[in-house]
């Protein structure tokens, strides 16, 4: 029988994943959940789709579902409100939790294609919203005192790639 099986049907949260998980900065508090569910009564992001259930997510990693947990979608969807944190009883960090499920997909290849744009957006332009800077934000800048020329650190952008992307696309 396979872990995951194992691990359902003896209600243990022991998975070699969960254990993992718990190894990874952010993910040390995972044991501690009992699933009570008020994560997901708390989440916004959950009231907003079916798709998303936090407590859902932390008992995939409990029972040890890696590949599962790994190549979705789920774990990215978290905003890191921290609403839930606010309410959990046992003080789980599900936010730094999925923090350290990401990394591991991040290492591992499993980047949803909307992120990997981001990155490459982030990348080319230096921010995510270079068409949205309109001559209105431009004019709250000034009168703030602030710089209306936004300028980008080029030498900083090609450090940044070659550490992390090696000089290449996210693509
Ligand atoms: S609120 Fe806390 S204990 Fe309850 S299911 Fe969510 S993470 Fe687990
Ligand atoms: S931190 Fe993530 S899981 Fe928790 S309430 Fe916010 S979006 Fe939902």
């Amino acid at each position: 029988m396979d872990e995951a099986k194992t691990a359902a049907n003896t209600h243990v949260p022991s998975s070699s994943f969960a254990k993992e998980i718990e190894a990874e900065p952010g993910g040390e508090d995972i044991a501690k959940c009992i699933q009570c569910g008020m994560c997901t009564a708390s989440c916004m992001v959950a009231s907003v789709t079916d798709k998303y259930r936090p407590r859902k997510l932390i008992q995939m990693i409990l029972l040890g579902l890696r590949e599962e947990v790994l190549s979705s979608d789920l774990p990215w969807l978290c905003m890191t409100c921290r609403m839930c944190e606010e309410r959990c009883q046992e003080d789980v960090n599900l936010a730094e939790i999925f923090h350290a499920v990401r990394e591991i997909a991040a290492r591992e290849g499993h980047i949803p294609p909307a992120f990997k744009n981001a990155i490459d957006v982030v990348l080319k332009d230096g921010w995510m919203l270079e068409d949205a800077y309109s001559d209105f934000i431009e004019d709250d800048r000034d009168d703030l005192g602030l710089d209306t020329e936004l300028s980008w650190n080029k030498k900083f952008v090609a450090k940044l790639k070659k550490k992390y992307f090696k000089g290449e696309s996210t693509k």
